[in-house]
């Protein structure tokens, strides 16, 4: 299997081959798919198996590179983990001159505001401050895609639960969600069943 079979837009697929990926690995090639049909995707995998890629590439190919508005969001537990994504999000979406901003805490507030008026497809970040910049406006969701939740269980057990359930009622209602955990405690069960319909199952 190769990445030319997931009929990719050819710059996002030059993004990929530039960055060093020869072929997907077994949960880009179970999990790109379902991300790109545009179904609700649970996968339950360590981090080493490639999983950021994958929920990176499904996203950069549901957005609309002419539309300048935020169409992805990933939340991820830590500022680090924010960071990786967000810098494995700028270098595949090089050649679509994607616009991707991170949203963490311990960083200007100005900034962010500043960065989210001049309008971003993707922005990643912890669940604190991307809940401040939705709940104020600064960051609008109404033409939002994707949403994707990384490390799940670890954004559960560093207590983030409530501000994650406040930003899934600030979101479109059909919005795609994609889950990623190494394990599925039954909070998180609890989560997919609230907010995931349907989902697609990836057990790596
Ligand atoms: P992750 O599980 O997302 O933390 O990724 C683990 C490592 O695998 C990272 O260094 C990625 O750059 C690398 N990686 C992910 N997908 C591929 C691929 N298809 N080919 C080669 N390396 C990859």
């Amino acid at each position: 299997e190769s990445f030319d079979d997931y009929d990719l837009n050819e710059n996002l697929l030059r993004g990929i081959y530039s960055y060093g990926f020869e072929k997907p690995s077994a949960i880009q090639q179970r999990g790109i798919k379902p991300i790109l049909d545009g179904r609700d995707t649970i996968g339950q995998a360590q981090s080493g198996t490639g999983k950021t890629a994958t929920f990176v590439i499904g996203a950069l190919q549901r957005i609309d590179y002419s539309n300048n508005v935020t169409q992805a969001l990933i939340l991820a537990p830590t500022r680090e983990l924010a960071n990786q994504i967000h810098k494995v999000a700028l270098a595949l979406g090089d050649y679509n001159k994607i616009k991707a901003h991170v949203c963490i805490g311990g960083t200007s507030v100005r900034d962010d505001i500043d960065k989210l008026r001049d309008g971003q497809h993707l922005v990643v970040g912890t669940p604190g401050r991307v809940y401040d910049m939705v709940n104020k406006r600064n960051l609008r969701v109404d033409d939002l895609q994707v949403f994707v939740l990384d490390e799940a269980d670890e954004l559960m057990s560093r207590g983030f639960k409530d501000q994650i359930y406040d930003i899934f009622k600030c979101l479109p209602p059909n919005v795609q969600v994609c889950l990623f955990s190494a394990t599925m405690a039954p909070e998180i069960l609890d989560m997919t069943s609230k907010f995931m319909r349907d989902a697609v199952r990836i057990l790596v």
